[in-house]
């Protein structure tokens, strides 16, 4: 009697805390929003999520507060991009949490970039004294619907292996997931298919799955290389390039500071897209397949105000 009337106290004390289902949870932290939205997807009410890097900033750059520490402290799941994207501020956080089991290694530590056949991988070795942020090839692979489904899947299989009382309904979330991103493929390959082949410059590689998926040819980047400011030679190199090739559309992260995008763009006469680059990173982007569609309406409208 008295280790039911504890047992109640416990529940109740659960529900006041705002965690529910009590007991049966998976506690996951992912570093990207992203990420966040395939585990919600696949997790529904059975996983307590929490997300460290807002879809409005740049995910190389995450300042480390001891918050998230108490949040990794406490997770059975840690769900990173990978390919050294969050090298800079993931590894210190872990290790701050004390939290064996969500170690590199361990069932608590997936990297979705595992899953995926990353782009841009250097040749002829790396030179990190060069300050290459994108040594093991392109992080940002998210931006390739195909791609998401496969880190949707390989997310499923790990909260599965984790939760196997709810394995079912995650691999029946997943599969749904799927589908429904396989059926707006079609309608993002017919809406992109005009555009195929056409040269498009960037600031940050951010987009290049997107370019690859849809057929875009990104002849430069604003930076010299990734990770690395533009330089003034580097410029006036690209602003030569982009005005001989006609290049109509500048691709620009929208939480860079727009100044040199706007430069390059008025001495060539190409126009600039300052787009999000994550779920959640403008208004109205709640969904992956929301960003998307942003991203596809936002791009041929801007081929169709651009006059090069
Ligand atoms: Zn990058």
């Amino acid at each position: 009697m008295i280790r039911k009337a504890f047992f109640a106290v416990l529940v109740l004390g659960a529900t006041w805390l705002g965690a529910s289902p009590a007991f049966a949870e998976l506690r996951v932290v992912t570093t990207t929003t992203d990420l966040g939205y395939l585990v919600r997807t696949i997790g529904g009410d059975h996983v307590q999520l929490d997300t460290i890097c807002q879809g409005s900033q740049d995910p190389h750059f995450v300042q480390a507060r001891p918050s998230y520490m108490v949040l990794l402290s406490r997770a059975d799941l840690v769900v990173a991009v990978g390919l050294e994207l969050e090298v800079g501020w993931l590894p210190s956080l872990v290790q701050g949490a004390r939290n064996p089991a969500i170690n590199p290694g361990r069932p608590g530590y997936l990297e979705a970039a595992t899953a995926i056949h990353p782009i841009d991988v250097p040749t002829g070795g790396v030179d990190r004294s060069r300050g290459d942020i994108h040594p093991f090839g392109n992080p940002h692979f998210w931006l390739d619907p195909a791609n998401v489904k496969l880190a949707a899947h390989a997310i499923a299989e790990r909260m599965a292996q984790l939760d196997a009382t709810n394995a079912a309904l995650f691999r029946a979330n997943d599969r749904a997931f799927e589908q429904r991103i396989d059926r707006a493929m079609v309608r993002w390959t017919a809406q992109m298919a005009p555009y195929r082949n056409a040269k498009v410059a960037s600031y940050h590689a951010t987009f290049n799955y997107f370019f690859h998926r849809f057929g875009l040819s990104a002849i430069g980047y604003l930076e010299d290389r990734p990770g690395i400011p533009p330089s003034p030679a580097h410029l006036v190199d690209l602003i030569r390039q982009i005005r001989e090739q006609h290049v109509p559309v500048i691709f620009h992260e929208s939480f860079y500071n727009r100044s040199t995008s706007d430069m390059v763009a008025g001495r060539s006469g190409a126009h600039v897209l300052a787009l999000p680059t994550s779920v959640g990173g403008a208004a109205g982007i709640g969904s992956y397949e929301q960003l998307i569609d942003y991203l596809v309406s936002h791009f041929i409208a801007g081929m169709g105000q651009a006059h090069p």
